[in-house]
């Protein structure tokens, strides 16, 4: 059992206060989803836990475990077991998805015996064409394609924590299917706790939400059960804010 835990959290980017003080708590096998109106501070809070170059933490802390993940550079995060799926993957040009996992478990002390069944096993599990893994990292694929590249990564590397920033922008809804789907097993399988950001409750007829968190300019308004998120459906952030 793995804890994550954010404590008063609050970053700044280009000299604007963004994030103005974030308490969450998100342990294994544990769903949290965070909705929140454009501009709340969401892919900032993502950002920040994973150390994206460019935001200044004014104050709080992110650990894994009792560990200080602020005091860390990014890889060492993602070793101690953060993965973010971004909301718009980057495309690695020079560098092939099969590439990157192999230096990945390596750096995690895992061993890359039997690593292209496990990717193509994964890849089959949410219908990615496991031959795009010896194309270079997400350079010319559909947004679908690059969700479910991202998907089978984690699929393949078992974080303890994933960040998923809009799993659901730029994926139709076959893709959003296989890939809620797979992090739901994850949850199960390898007790993945998960931060969700979106701005849909369609993700969650796959991925099940235990909690829903509400934030507003910077804060978090509101915490609850998933009948929040409907409640939302209906009111609008307005009755939130
Ligand atoms: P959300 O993901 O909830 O839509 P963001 O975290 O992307 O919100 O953005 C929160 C605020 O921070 C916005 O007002 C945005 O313009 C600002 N912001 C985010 N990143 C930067 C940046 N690199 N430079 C300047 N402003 C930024
Ligand atoms: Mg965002």
């Amino acid at each position: 059992m793995s804890t994550l835990e954010i404590k008063g959290l609050r970053a700044e980017v280009a000299g604007k206060e963004i994030l103005k003080g974030i308490d969450l708590t998100v342990k294994s096998g544990e769903v949290h989803a965070i909705m929140g109106p454009n501009g709340a501070g969401k892919s900032t809070l993502s950002a920040v836990i994973m150390g994206k170059p460019g935001y200044t933490v004014l104050g709080g802390s992110v650990t894994l475990d009792g560990v200080d993940m602020l005091a860390i550079p990014t890889w060492e995060r993602a070793i101690a077991g953060l993965h973010l799926v971004m909301q718009y993957p980057t495309e690695v040009p020079g560098v092939h998805a099969d590439q990157m996992l192999a230096e990945a478990l390596t750096a995690r002390q895992r061993g890359t015996d039997g690593m292209a069944d496990r990717i193509a096993s994964e890849a089959g599990r949410i219908n990615f064409d496991a031959g795009l893994v010896s194309r270079a990292l997400n350079v010319d694929l559909s947004g679908g394609e690059k969700k479910r590249n991202e998907t089978m990564q984690l699929g393949v590397l078992e974080p303890k924590f994933a960040i998923l920033d809009e799993l659901d922008s730029g994926l139709d809804i076959d893709a959003l299917r296989d890939c809620a789907r797979r992090v739901e097993a994850a949850t199960h399988e390898s007790n993945l706790g998960v931060l969700a950001i979106t701005h849909y409750v369609r993700l969650f007829e796959e991925l099940k939400p235990d909690i829903v968190h509400i934030m507003v300019a910077g804060r978090i308004v509101s915490s609850g059960g998933p009948e929040l998120a409907d409640q939302l459906e209906i009111d609008g952030y307005a009755a939130f804010a």
